[in-house]
Formats: structure tokens, sequence, C-alpha cells
């Protein structure tokens, strides 16, 4: 077995967990929200489209809740993402994008995660499954009246009956299932030339995490798998996924692929993916740092080093 890489461990906290902030529960009135917007030290981030405004040195700009008075905002108008120290801090999604800075300073999670301090990182996908679940969610499931954002955005009010309704978070449970040295990574139709990743499925009504882990393995790849394990979990937000990652052990190894679900699985050594991981192999494109898929691989990795 080759020598271990120094750093091969997942990160912790993982991409887009590890949120800093006081999440303030209970200073989330109406009269507690108005007079933090109103602090001098009170700073906001800004979207656009779910995407997130970067300013100078790579950080998410950051305005003055005032600067944005008189602007187009988008529903719900302020989030309160929480105090850092005393600092309260904001995010508001604008109409119009160019009043605060040029349209290509807005820019996608996905692409700009891996260079993001990682409780940014935090803040921002939090930021952005609320903006997107207000975008969505406009109205009760009960009664179908429109609703109202409470508490600073991380809950809503039906103003029929009254109803309150909180952000909608979809487990998935994304699995490496393991035969000896060997692991299983498949791809989607479409995906990029090389990209493999591990498999993953939206957990069901009335399913444990394990047993979804099973059945989407065996629907998906033709493996039954035995042992499942959890290992961490990472909050995704395009727009609002839990991804539960699981590892299982595999009891059959010939793969029968669902060509609906997939377009190819395959095995591949710990020696390929520690290579690919290294940067001298090429057996698949290596995944991007932010994804649980590539923080499971390194986790694998150390614990059979
Ligand atoms: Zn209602």
């Amino acid at each position: 077995m080759s020598t271990p890489m120094t750093n091969i461990q997942a990160d912790f906290p993982i991409p887009f967990a590890g949120d800093v902030l006081d999440f303030a529960e209970t200073k989330r009135e109406p009269e507690e929200l108005q007079a933090m917007l109103q602090k001098t030290s009170a700073r906001a981030i800004l979207f656009f489209k779910g995407q997130i405004g970067i300013g100078d040195g790579g950080r998410p700009h950051r305005v003055h809740p005032s600067d944005l008075v008189g602007h187009d905002l988008m529903a719900p108008g302020p989030i309160f993402l929480g105090l850092e120290g005393d600092r309260p801090i904001f995010a508001f999604s604008v109409g119009k994008p160019e009043e605060f800075m040029p349209i290509e300073n807005y820019v996608s999670l996905r692409g700009i995660g891996g260079n993001l301090k990682p409780s940014d990182l935090a803040l921002a996908g939090r930021a952005k499954s609320l903006f997107a679940w207000h975008f969505t969610d406009q109205h009760c499931v009960a009664c179908g009246n429109k609703t109202v954002a409470r508490g600073g955005g991380i809950k809503q009010l039906c103003t029929g009956c009254g109803a309150e309704s909180f952000p909608r978070v979809n487990p998935v449970a994304i699995m490496l299932v393991t035969d000896g040295d060997r692991v299983l990574l498949g791809r989607g139709a479409g995906w990029p030339d090389g990209a493999m990743s591990a498999l993953a499925g939206f957990i069901s009504a009335g399913e444990s995490i394990e047993e979804a882990a099973q059945r989407e393995v065996l629907e998906e790849a033709g493996i039954k798998t035995k042992n499942p394990r959890y290992v961490f979990s990472q909050p995704w937000p395009f727009p609002a996924q839990l991804m539960m990652g699981i590892m299982l052990e595999a009891v059959n190894t010939d793969i029968t692929i669902d060509p609906k679900e997939l377009e190819d699985a395959r095995w591949f050594t710990r020696e390929e993916v520690l290579a690919v991981f290294e940067k001298r192999g090429d057996a698949f494109m290596r995944l991007p740092r932010q994804t649980i898929a590539h923080q499971l691989l390194r986790h694998w990795l150390a614990e059979t080093a």
C-alpha cells in the first residue's frame, strides 16, 4: 500500500457546514430585527438570482443594510443570518445587481465554493437555500393563502390560517460502496467527460437513511449491500438538500446499471483513487473539494491507509 498523503483526511467542518454565527433564535421579533438593521455595525451580503456578490479580496461583498433602501429587493426582503459577535449579518436578494457592483461579480457557489473561507461558504449556502425557499414556497400548504416571512426569514406565517412553516430540507443518501480495496463510482447521462461520483438518491417517506442507501444502490447498480454505516452529512444549497454520507459493503460485485439513472458505474481500486487525489492519475475526474462525494473518498482513503 502506498504512503498516505499528509492531508488526505476529510475536511472538517465539511464544506457548506461550519457557520460560525450566533443564530440568535430568541432575538428575531420584528422590533428587534428593525433595531439590528439600523445598528452601525450591521452588514449585509448580496445575492442576485441565487448568485453571491463577491468583493475585493475574494470575500462576499458587504454593505450596510441602509445602502439597500430605495433599491429593488426580492422576497422576502432582509434575511437575518445571525450575529458575528455583536455585528448583525443580513442577506439581501437584489433586483438590479449592477447598482451595487458589476454583474460579473455575482458568481455561483458551485463555481467559487472551493475558494471561499469555510465560514463564508457556510453562511452563503444558508442564505442561498433560504432565498430559494421563499422564492418557490409562497403559499400555505394547509389552506393555499399567501405566506409572509417571519423571524428574519427563517420561517413563514400563513396570512389565512396562521399556520407556521419552516424551510424545507430534502434528505439525500449518498453512498460509498466498497468491495475490499475497491470502491463503486457511477456517472449520470450528460456529465462532463471522466466525471464519476458516489451514487446518491432521495430518501422516501417511511425509510431510514440506511434502508434508502441500500435500496438506491440495488436499484441503480444491481449491487446488494450490507453493514451500512453513517459517516457525516452536508447541507447542499442547490437548492436545499441534506446529504447524508453512508458507507456500505458490497455483497455481490457484478454491476447491472439502471440506464434511466446511470450511464456508467465501475469499480475503482484504492490505488486508482489515491492517484487521482494525488494528481498523478486520471482514472476519473476528481470531484470538487466542496462536494461530499470528494470528502467521502478522502475519508475512505484515510481510513484504509
Ligand atoms: Zn394557511
